[in-house]
């Protein structure tokens, strides 16, 4: 058995010093973590619990109309809270699309933001090769079972995939992440903070050592009227997704003046459909639009053995979330109200 201290941090500076520490570790619902070390995937020597830091647990609007979600805010309160509702449906959506209820009622928008693959070999210790459990063992998804993992941006080193729906929406919507660190403060662009695996696969994300995520800050809403997420699963609840498509759109008429699609469970980080925006801007919104833009997208995909049924459920994924995203956000189901 692994000895562990344990610190409780008052506030955001307290928990920076005490992450200077080798082999500390922030510590908010624990939803992943707590999983992480009783299976010995991860083996931190001290916890940092963030969650009495009463700063980092507040919604509040931003001088410029966004939206600041701190760190701490429960998933299950994010989801609910009347101002994502109302100005971020699709935020809300995909964050009841994720996890339980019980496990949205602990997991916070900070940890959510930082959960690691579920790719069963990471998990699995009995498997030695796991580039991103132990950099230079190898990879056993890549000739192994390995229908759930990547179709872009892979690497030979790993084939993992972001098993966040939450972070879909973000990168859809251009959040921007704050983090506080031993250097300060900083922001970090959305689709700057996961990472592809490049020869790298042991890190996620590009936080710095000792970094504390503060808040997640959405701009002003652009698209509380025509959004969608939609998440293909192998059963209807509680479960990751095969593909999962976060779709937003500014509309005159029938023509795409601005689309922003972003892709889930089929990259190492939430996916930006950057090449289907461009394909789908100024054009008139309809199926076969839809279709050429789905395929451009899908063109740079390289899938594995086991995953290229991926590819056109991601097509017909991408050109459905978006039909539904243009009928309007009005009457679509968001889940449940606290
Ligand atoms: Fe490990 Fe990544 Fe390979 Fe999975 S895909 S076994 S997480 S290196």
């Amino acid at each position: 058995m692994d000895a562990i201290s344990y610190q409780r941090a008052a506030d955001v500076n307290g928990a920076i010093a005490a992450a200077q520490r080798p082999g500390a570790v922030f510590i908010g619902g624990g939803t992943n973590l707590l999983d992480l070390m009783k299976g010995g995937v991860a083996h931190p020597v001290m916890l940092i619990d963030i969650t009495r830091i009463e700063t980092l647990d507040q919604v509040e609007t931003l001088p410029n109309g966004g939206l600041r979600i701190g760190a701490l805010v429960r998933n299950s309160d994010a989801a609910n809270h009347t101002l994502v509702r109302t100005r971020y449906p699709l935020l809300s959506q995909a964050l009841l699309a994720g996890a339980s209820p019980q496990l949205r009622n602990m997991a916070t928008v900070g940890g959510n933001l930082m959960q690691r693959t579920r790719c069963p070999y990471f998990y699995d210790t009995a498997f030695t090769q796991c580039n991103k459990r132990a950099p230079g063992s190898g990879c056993a998804a890549v000739g192994g079972f390995n229908r759930m993992h990547a179709i872009l941006g892979a690497s030979a080193q790993c084939v993992a995939v972001n098993p966040s729906d939450m972070s879909v929406a973000l990168a859809a919507l251009d959040a921007t992440v704050q983090v506080s660190g031993p250097r300060g403060a900083r922001s970090i662009p959305f689709a700057s903070f996961h990472r592809l695996p490049g020869d790298r696969p042991e890190l996620d994300t590009t936080l710095q050592s000792g970094e504390l995520i503060t808040s997640v800050d959405l701009p002003p809403p652009l698209f509380s009227e025509h959004s969608h997420y939609l998440k293909i699963r192998d059963r209807a609840s509680y479960a990751f997704a095969l593909v999962s498509v976060a779709s937003a759109l500014q509309l005159d008429g029938h023509r795409i003046r601005t689309a922003r699609i972003a892709l889930g469970g089929i990259a190492h980080r939430p996916w930006r459909a950057s090449v289907a925006e461009q394909h789908l801007a100024g054009k008139t919104l309809n199926e076969s639009t839809l279709r050429e833009a789905a395929a451009a997208e899908l063109a740079q995909a390289r899938p594995l053995s086991g995953n290229a049924f991926k590819v056109g459920l991601a097509q017909r994924a991408i050109i459905r979330s978006t039909m539904l995203a243009a009928a309007g956000t009005q009457g679509q189901t968001t889940g449940e109200v606290a």
